[in-house]
């Protein structure tokens, strides 16, 4: 579309300028960007209560109070991250210097899922600032409230021609996927995700895909019970469950079964209440196709706790399904809910292999205290990044690159993986011209006797 085109041509003539290469430049951005989120607090929380009924809490700590930090972490390293990098010289190289020169693409389209969707566009926007990019942000119409905030927001502290906010749904996605862009960095699921690869190969640009799948959670017999269920359910709950690395569903060892479940269900009173439909600041699900495809699967097993929901205001209570097997409809794909299915297990190689009969997950976690066994999967299974005696967690440290493998996505950010995930490491070899080695050429007499010294 014509007025996409126009804002990328526009945003490549400015990187052109060269102004975005400058890290004082940078920095003074990342810093403009910060004091805008922390002047627009207030009206972000109106918005992500508007949204999903996020409370202040839930809205400060996954949200504004997380891009913070990575701003302050970035801003505090982005020097010593952007500077070239004197790196070692093989002996066949005397005479020279090697260096790697992080370098910015250019032109970043970050696309953004509704979840989290002030965090979610926001974090990659600090990584492609930091890196020296342009860029796009196209947020989720799904939160629109949330939406406009950023689109304001954003408005106010730059010129489109360096950032830019781009509002719209899946046609504006495609619109803007259509046009030649340096980078595009998405967040959603599996099968967009495939979509935003096919795209971005007609002109072969890089990608980032976060994406999803079923994040198992397992909880052996000798894991310490209380803990495990206070750290799983807030992991599952906290947003009602729609969160990527949230613990799709359960793996509990036979024998302590129903002493965990009993812990789970006192855990989840505690922290949301007898009656969660009535907690003012219990999420909701996003939309009433998200709720009735949620509402299907209450009659997988049986139920254990929870159940109830509330149309009108799209909220559904913590809920836990047991004698769950694989062919339950609600093990088919991502939950993205506050429902929770039950397997329970014997063996840890059954747990191994019913892991790998399906796609790598974007999360794994493991409750145990047995380290034989927190390595024998941390070895077996593949998974994007997981914790051990915990959930979630792991995505909230900046020294721990997020993201998937497989199907759950390409690539990962946060920290400085953030910075990497939007340079291109430019590598440089710096010739001496006082002398020249002649083995490399080919008159030279037992050239390749002498070569063979070198490359063996
Ligand atoms: P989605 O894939 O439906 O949408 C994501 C974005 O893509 C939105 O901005 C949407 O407008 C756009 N989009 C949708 N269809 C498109 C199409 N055909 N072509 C181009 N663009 C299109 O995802 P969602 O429902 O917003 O988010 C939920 C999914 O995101 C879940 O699968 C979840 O696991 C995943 N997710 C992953 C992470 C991660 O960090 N790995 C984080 C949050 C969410």
């Amino acid at each position: 579309m014509e007025i996409y085109s126009s804002l990328i041509t526009k945003q490549k003539s400015f990187f052109k300028t060269e102004q975005t290469k400058n890290v004082s430049f940078r920095l003074e951005a990342l810093q403009r960007l910060r004091n805008a989120i922390k002047n627009n607090e207030k009206s972000l929380m109106e918005a992500l209560r508007a949204d999903l009924n996020k409370s202040e809490f839930d809205a400060y700590t996954s949200e504004i109070g997380f891009v913070l930090e990575e701003l302050r972490f970035t801003i505090k390293y982005l020097r010593s991250w952007a500077a070239p990098k004197k790196v070692k010289t093989p002996v066949t190289h005397i005479g020279s210097n090697s260096y790697i020169y992080p370098e910015p693409y250019g032109v970043a389209l970050i696309i953004a899922p509704w979840n989290y969707p002030f965090q979610l566009a926001v974090a990659p926007l600090i990584g492609a600032i930091a890196a020296g990019n342009c860029a796009i942000i196209k947020p989720s119409e799904l939160t629109p409230k949330t939406s406009e905030v950023l689109e304001n927001l954003i408005h106010e502290i730059f010129p489109e021609e360096y950032i830019a906010v781009v509002q719209g749904g899946v046609e504006t996605s495609q619109a803007l996927l259509n046009e030649q862009l340096d980078y595009i960095f998405f967040t959603g699921s599996v099968p967009v995700g495939k979509m935003i690869m096919e795209a971005a190969a007609k002109h072969l640009t890089p990608v980032t895909l976060e994406l999803g799948g079923k994040s198992p959670c397992i909880v052996h017999k000798d894991a310490n019970l209380k803990l495990a269920a206070k750290r799983i359910a807030w992991g599952k709950f906290t947003n009602a469950g729609q969160t990527c690395i949230a613990p799709d569903y359960l793996y509990v060892h036979k024998h302590i079964k129903y002493e965990f479940l009993k812990q789970f269900k006192e855990t989840t009173i505690e922290l949301y209440g007898q009656e969660p439909l009535k907690n003012p600041d219990f999420t909701r699900i996003v939309s009433e196709r998200h709720f009735n495809r949620l509402s299907s699967f209450f009659d997988n097993g049986q139920l254990f706790m929870g159940g109830n929901t509330n149309k009108e205001r799209l909220t559904i209570e913590p809920t836990v399904l047991t004698d769950i097997t694989w062919d339950d409809s609600i093990m088919k794909d991502e939950i993205f809910g506050p429902l929770l299915p039950v397997l329970e297990y014997d063996n840890l190689t059954e747990v191994v292999e019913g892991i790998h009969h399906h796609p790598k997950p974007l999360a794994l976690y493991i409750f145990t205290e047995d380290n034989n066994i927190q390595d024998e999967v941390l070895t077996k299974v593949s998974f994007g990044g997981g914790c051990v005696n915990d959930t979630v967690y792991h995505f909230v440290s900046p020294y721990l690159p997020f993201g998937g493998v497989g199907t759950s996505g390409i690539g990962a950010y946060h920290g400085k993986g953030n910075f990497d995930t939007f340079s291109h490491q430019k590598s440089v070899l710096k010739q001496t011209t006082k002398f020249d080695i002649p083995f490399r050429y080919p008159n030279v007499k037992n050239g390749l006797e002498k070569i063979k010294l070198f490359m063996k």
